[in-house]
């Protein structure tokens, strides 16, 4: 079973991993899908650190946790890696190369739009762009 590695600070609403959180009750975070006090368990050797809801588990805590580190990673580097794929135009059916990375210049995360830019040889074009992010 893959355990919790995340938790989101009741503070500043981050995001946050195991290893960035003093151990127990003192990491001062929430369990992103059911709101409840987490445990930080990151002071022992015997275990993976992870954390644990303080009063009884849910079933969705890791998937939303991936989900809100997901859209914080994009929303930090303004960029994914996209495999090859096609888009349409009026005027011309454009190829995109495999594996091109693509920069973000707005990201509008609560809705999971994203106005993207692509850039091939000689050409730049600029579109809104929908992203799911499914874990
Ligand atoms: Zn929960």
């Amino acid at each position: 079973m893959i355990k919790l590695s995340f938790g989101l600070d009741k503070k500043d609403g981050k995001i946050y991993h195991i290893s960035e959180v003093r151990n127990g009750l003192d990491c001062n975070c929430i369990c992103p899908h059911c709101k409840q006090d987490l445990i930080a368990c990151n002071n022992g050797t015997k275990q993976e650190y992870h954390f644990r809801h303080y009063i009884e588990e849910c079933k969705y805590a890791l998937e939303t946790a991936l989900h809100l580190f997901a859209k914080e990673v994009i929303d930090k580097h303004k960029k994914i890696r996209v495999p090859q794929f096609s888009v349409n135009s009026y005027i011309e059916r454009i190829e995109v190369l495999p594996e091109k990375d693509m920069y973000f210049e707005k990201i509008e995360l609560e809705s999971l739009k994203f106005k993207g830019i692509i850039d091939k040889p000689l050409l730049t074009i600029s579109y809104p762009l929908q992203i799911m992010v499914n874990c």
